[in-house]
C-alpha cells in the first residue's frame, strides 16, 4: 500500500508550493500568494482603524543592531549573517579554480558584511523609535511586515527558513502594552473563529539556546511573557503556532534607551502573525483549492471566487 502523502507532498502536488532544493525554502503559486495577501490585508484592517504607523523594511538589517538587541545571546542557532566576496583579481581567479574542482574552499573568500537577515519583523523598529526621542503620552503603535530568516531547516512546511511575518508593535508604559497584548489574545481567537479554524491559546516560550536558555525559557513561561495561538496543521496532536503575543518587559526599552513621555524606560509588546502558517492552516482545513472554500471564510478574507 502507498504511504499517505505528507502535507508538504500534497502542497507540491497541488502546485501551491514549489521545491527549491532546500528544506524550508519554497516557491509559491499565485493561489498561495493571493491567500497570503488576503490574510495580510485582513490583519491590516485592525491597525488602519487605530491609525497604526505602517513601516516596511527590507529583509536584512544592520548586524550590530541585532547584536545590541541581544539576538546572538539568545538565538545564535537561528541567526543568519550575510557574507560577500571582497577580494582582488587574483583572489577571484583562485575562487573560480576552487569552484571548478567542486571545492568548498572558495567559501574562504567570503567575508562578513555589516548585514544580518531580519529574524522577526519588529527588530528594525526599536532603534528608529529611540532616535525620535521621548514617546508621546499615548505611546506608539506600529504595523510592520518583513520576510524573516531563521536557520531551522525542516520538512514540515510550517517551519520555513524564510517566511513573512506581520506584526503589531506597541511601545509605551507597562499598562499600555499589556492592555494591547491581552486585548489581542481575545481578538485573535475571534479572528480565527471567523476563518472557521479551530484554535487554542497557550502560554509559550522562545527557543533560547543552550543550557542557560532553559532557565530563560522557564522564566518566560512562569512570567507569562509569551502566548501562542495554535491551530492543528501538520500534526493533529501537536498544533502549530500561527500567531504569538509577546510582552518583552523593558528588554528593548533598555537596549535602545527608549523613554516614555514621563521619562521612564519604555516597555514593549508585539503580536506576530506567520502569514504562511495561517495560509497553510486555511489550506489544510478548507482544502487545497480556494475556489471550493466555504463562502463565509472567503468573505472574511475578502476573496472573490
Ligand atoms: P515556533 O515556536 O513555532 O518556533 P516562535 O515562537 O519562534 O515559533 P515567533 O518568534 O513568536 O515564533 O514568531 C511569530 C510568528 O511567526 C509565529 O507565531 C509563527 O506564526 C511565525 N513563524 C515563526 N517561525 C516560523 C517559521 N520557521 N516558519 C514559518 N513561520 C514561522
Ligand atoms: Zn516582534
Amino acid at each position: 500500500m502507498d504511504a499517505v502523502p505528507s502535507y508538504l507532498e500534497q502542497l507540491y502536488a497541488a502546485g501551491l508550493l514549489l521545491p527549491t532544493g532546500v528544506d524550508g525554502l519554497y516557491g509559491r503559486s499565485r493561489m498561495f500568494e493571493e491567500v497570503v495577501e488576503h490574510i495580510a490585508t485582513r490583519l491590516g484592517r485592525w491597525g488602519r482603524e487605530r491609525k497604526a504607523e505602517l513601516l516596511r523594511f527590507p529583509p536584512a538589517m544592520q548586524r550590530d543592531r541585532l547584536v545590541r538587541a541581544g539576538y546572538f545571546k539568545s538565538f545564535p542557532q537561528l541567526a543568519g549573517t550575510v557574507h560577500a566576496f571582497c577580494g582582488n583579481d587574483r583572489d577571484h581567479r583562485a575562487m573560480l579554480r576552487c569552484m571548478e574542482v567542486g571545492d568548498d574552499a572558495w567559501l574562504d573568500q567570503q567575508e562578513p558584511t555589516d548585514l544580518a537577515l531580519t529574524p522577526a519583523a519588529c527588530y528594525p523598529v526599536y532603534p528608529i523609535v529611540a532616535q525620535r526621542g521621548r514617546l508621546p503620552a499615548s505611546g506608539l503603535l506600529f504595523d510592520v511586515r518583513s520576510w524573516c530568516f531563521r536557520r531551522e531547516p525542516s520538512l514540515d512546511p510550517t517551519r520555513m527558513q524564510l517566511f513573512q511575518m506581520q506584526e503589531y508593535v506597541r511601545i509605551g508604559s507597562p499598562v499600555q502594552v499589556l492592555e494591547f497584548r491581552d486585548g489581542w489574545m481575545e481578538y485573535g481567537r475571534h479572528l480565527f473563529a471567523t476563518l472557521d479554524l479551530p484554535c487554542e491559546v497557550d502560554v509559550a516560550n522562545d527557543p533560547f539556546f543552550g543550557r542557560s536558555g532553559k532557565v530563560l525559557a522557564d522564566s518566560q513561561r512562569e512570567q507569562k511573557f509569551k502566548f501562542e495561538l495554535l491551530v492543528p496543521v501538520t500534526n493533529a496532536e501537536k498544533p502549530t503556532a500561527v500567531m504569538s503575543f509577546n510582552y518583552h518587559g523593558d528588554h528593548f526599552g533598555q537596549a535602545w534607551n527608549i523613554r516614555t513621555y514621563d521619562g521612564d524606560v519604555a516597555h514593549t509588546a508585539c503580536i506576530g502573525f506567520g502569514l504562511e502558517r495561517i495560509a497553510l492552516a486555511l489550506f489544510r482545513h478548507h482544502g487545497l483549492d480556494t475556489r471550493a472554500w466555504p463562502a463565509d471564510v472567503s468573505a472574511t478574507l475578502g476573496q472573490s471566487a
